[in-house]
């Protein structure tokens, strides 16, 4: 079985977020199995000596539109594990994956048009049994295949199915996606382009990366439009829950944090809560420390956290979060550190500093509105962190109330209602727990132990992917 894995962002040569950790993870968990490359752009950013880059001689021209494109095949390996990159100066010379922060980049049709249309020529060339293509950047590929006759099959993972790629009607001919396909059953979304509806369309299976959000998103609330499509679909989607590599989010082997640790022995965890607090000028260690990893869009409900921060701040605790996005947010986040002593802000994006803050933290906050998945609070709960999660599609799937009878893996804190008081009386019950040390230790380590890797998700796909073939 020979399989193309393809997606925008591959961890660690691009990364925007969870697409990227698992688009790297995935494809390596698999491989002990299957055949497996993957395949991203060669993004001018992306330091080719670093990663021993070479280019393998391979070229081609893709003509569509009115246009030709010339494209360059590279190779890197990466634990092992190939990665083949599409160059094209159009596709790849920019200084950002997909636009400055909170853009998009005009021309991302074009951009990833050119990435799909070198898909299906690697396809064709290399005699690919599968194409496995990942959100709206590669979607309309399950479309070109099949147009240009190639009996590869094709799996389409939903990773967020709130960035759809739609465009303005003119640009089908541009990038080549045939008029014929501009109908309400395949690509056209209220008069536009939708390279997601394309895609889900046209593959010969459709994934979400939990079981949850693929019932969710069935309903107008989290379908973002495409509710009423997703039902007449149902029968090839599919909810596989997402998993973490736990060679690289591994508590007891992580370069990055200032002490190891692991169940049965959690002193490296109080050394590197106290190393953190030392780092951001704060010396109550024994206040319970929570902390909010990730982009600051509507998403992930960080104004939750700026409504509530006046309360918060009462509360015997200490906050600190890291994240790039929306400037509304940034300049509300930056009045709360000036306000307050107890919560901490750091703006950027810092592969480094969140492994030292998921091994710092008594807590995670994650309020998100809508999660498909969501990898911080897996990543949280193998270095010990207790999650506190708006109850909702991944969250739903990997977080249980720590009171709930039976042990499901994991444990943490739930709330229904999108409000900052719902989270607030989360954090009050987690500063409770704070207080009693056994129990919350009991916690620490039973989240430790649960399975959340990569291989479990792989298995699943492997098992997917032989049902296609
Ligand atoms: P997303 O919706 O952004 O894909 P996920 O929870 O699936 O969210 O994955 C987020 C990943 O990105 C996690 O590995 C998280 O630790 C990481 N991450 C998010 N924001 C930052 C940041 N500012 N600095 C470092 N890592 C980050």
């Amino acid at each position: 079985m020979r399989v193309l894995f393809a997606a925008a962002e591959i961890f660690p040569f691009a990364k925007s977020g969870g697409l990227a950790d698992i688009a790297y993870a995935l494809p390596k968990a698999l491989s002990a199995e299957a055949e497996v490359t993957a395949v991203m752009p060669l993004y001018r950013f992306i330091e080719k000596e670093r990663y021993g880059i070479r280019a393998t001689g391979e070229r081609f021209t893709i003509g569509f539109g009115t246009e030709a494109y010339d494209v360059e095949i590279f190779v890197g390996m990466r634990e092992g594990a190939e990665v083949v990159f599409v160059y094209n100066p159009l596709l790849c010379d920019r200084d950002y994956l997909y636009g400055p922060p909170g853009e998009g980049y005009d021309d991302n049709d074009l951009r990833f048009a050119i990435f799909c249309h070198a898909l299906v020529e690697l396809a064709k060339k290399h005699s690919f049994d599968l194409l496995h293509l990942n959100d709206w950047h590669t979607a309309p590929a399950a479309v070109l295949v099949h147009d240009a006759g190639l009996r590869v099959k094709t799996l389409f993972t939903i990773h967020n199915l709130a960035y759809q790629g739609v465009f303005e009607p003119t640009s089908l001919k541009r990038t080549g996606i045939a008029k014929r396909h501009f109908n309400m059953e395949e690509c056209e979304f209220y008069g536009s382009v939708n390279w997601m509806k394309c895609g889900i369309a046209h593959a010969d299976a459709v994934t979400t990366v939990s079981p949850s959000y693929a019932v969710e998103i069935q309903e107008p609330e989290y379908g973002c439009g495409l509710d009423g499509f997703l039902r007449k679909q149902k029968e090839k989607l599919v909810g596989i829950l997402n998993g973490v590599d736990t060679s690289v989010f591994d508590p007891s082997n992580d370069p990055a944090i200032p002490a190891r640790y692991g169940i049965g022995c959690l002193e490296g965890k109080r050394i590197c809560k106290e190393s953190f607090m030392r780092d951001v000028d704060i010396d109550k260690y024994e206040l319970p420390l929570f902390v909010f990893i990730g982009r600051f869009t509507e998403q992930k409900g960080i104004e939750l956290i700026i409504e509530a921060a006046g309360e918060l701040a009462k509360r015997p605790a200490l906050f600190s979060i890291l994240g790039e996005g929306d400037p509304g947010y940034l300049n509300k986040l930056q009045g709360l550190c000036d306000r307050y002593d107890v919560i901490k802000v750091h703006f950027g994006y810092d592969e480094a500093l969140s492994h030292r803050m998921y091994a710092a933290a008594d807590f995670l906050l994650m309020p998100s509105r809508f999660e498909p998945c969501g990898l911080n609070q897996m990543i949280a709960m193998r270095y010990g962190a207790v999650p506190i999660v708006h109850a909702v599609g991944g969250l739903r799937d990997t977080v249980h109330p720590i009171d709930s009878s039976v042990d499901m893996c994991g444990l943490g804190f739930l709330f229904e209602n999108m409000d900052s008081s719902a989270l607030l009386e989360c954090v009050d019950r987690a500063i409770a727990l704070y207080a009693k040390k056994t129990v919350l230790e009991r916690i620490r380590e039973f989240n430790m132990e649960c399975d959340f890797s990569i291989d479990r998700c792989a298995a699943h796909y492997l098992e997917l992917y032989r049902s296609l073939l």
